[in-house]
């Protein structure tokens, strides 16, 4: 449904988008997933056909989005990280104006009440959409991406500044859509993705870093068998220390996650057993470790360890990736 070749894409002297490559299936839901300014919106923004790439090539269902732009256009339904709603129309009035606009074929009237019905919405229809809550907003510009019925739904960060409540509406009304479009969703936030999403791509600094499920993921970096400490100390003076144990090959921090408490991974040379060395020098150290397990690693690890992890050490960590299709 969509093929995405050798992307890269230049603003002035900064590359945005590195040489990116990926196909997603008819009716699969992609998530995007990276941290602020990876080049998420960047990437959507050319899928949808506001932005021109600098180099390769993007295809909807077979149309090429520069050379059959109408066509390509048509399979899509973009819901940009700000939606342009015109915030002075009634929400019927808006959805009207927005069928004009993409010169949709079919009867109007069946067509407005089918999107309003589907992302529940008919109930304020003849309201001002700058009267509208935040998260109904966010309703009007899904209603927006949907009319034309197009089969491909391109999603930026869709619940941002929501509140609870809002996100849960949204990520079920993603669900049911999902259903019947295929989807791509962006987010900065993994649990966004992974409750929506089958399938992750996660992109860092430009450039594609994995593309695999959540689960595949997970599996993969788990080969590294590393423990997770979780000691109340002085971050530095820890990671320095624990890289003296006989038997660690690397130290990382994670960073606070409790008060006073930091998360370490602790990755052992390889067939070496370093849990009771480490247990012991922290011990020694006069330290209190609050957990210590060499458990799965979980998706916000995976994330957190890619997002930081050197090319060098994504190549091993990752190396059959690419070669799968
Ligand atoms: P994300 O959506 O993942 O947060 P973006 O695609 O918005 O990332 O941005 C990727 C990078 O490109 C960022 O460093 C951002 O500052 C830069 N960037 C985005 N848009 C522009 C632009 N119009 N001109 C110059 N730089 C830009
Ligand atoms: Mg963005």
């Amino acid at each position: 449904m969509i093929n995405v070749t050798g992307l890269s894409k230049r603003y002035g002297g900064y590359l945005a988008v590195s040489d990116v490559s990926f196909e997603i299936k008819k009716g699969e839901i992609v998530g995007f997933l990276g941290p602020n300014g990876a080049g998420k919106s960047t990437i959507m923004n050319i899928l949808t056909g506001y932005l021109s790439m600098t180099r390769g090539t993007v295809t909807i269902d077979g149309y090429d989005i520069i050379e059959d732009p109408e066509k390509a256009k048509k399979k899509i339904g973009y819901l940009p990280e700000i939606p342009p709603l015109y915030t002075d129309m009634k929400v019927r009035e808006y959805l009207e104006f927005i069928y004009d606009l993409k010169k949709v074929k079919f009867p109007k009237k069946p067509h407005i009440d089918e999107v309003l019905k589907l992302v529940r919405i008919a109930d304020v229809q003849n309201r001002l959409i700058k009267n509208l809550s935040k998260g109904y907003r966010q309703r009007v510009g899904f209603g927006a991406a949907l009319i034309g019925n197009p089969d491909v739904l391109i999603l930026d960060e869709p619940t941002v500044g929501l509140d609870p409540k809002q996100i849960i509406e949204i990520r079920n009304l993603i669900t049911r859509l999902g259903k019947n479009h295929t989807i791509i969703l962006s987010s900065h936030i993994l649990s966004e993705v992974q409750a929506v999403c089958e399938r992750i791509i996660i992109i860092n600094r430009g450039k594609l870093i994995a593309d695999d499920t959540a689960t595949n993921l997970a599996n993969k970096l788990s080969k590294e068998r590393a423990l997770f400490a979780r000691i109340i100390c002085d971050e530095e003076n820890m990671l320095q220390t624990l890289k003296t144990v006989s038997g660690v090959k690397s130290v990382r921090s994670m960073g606070k996650v409790e008060t006073g408490a930091f998360e370490f991974v602790i990755e052992p040379e390889q067939g070496k057993d370093i849990r009771q060395a480490v247990f012991e020098k922290v011990a020694a150290m006069g330290k209190t470790m609050l957990s210590f397990a060499d458990n799965t690693m979980t998706l916000e690890q995976v994330f957190l360890r890619l997002t930081d992890a050197t090319d060098e050490e994504l190549e091993n960590m990752l190396g059959d990736k690419g070669e799968e299709e």
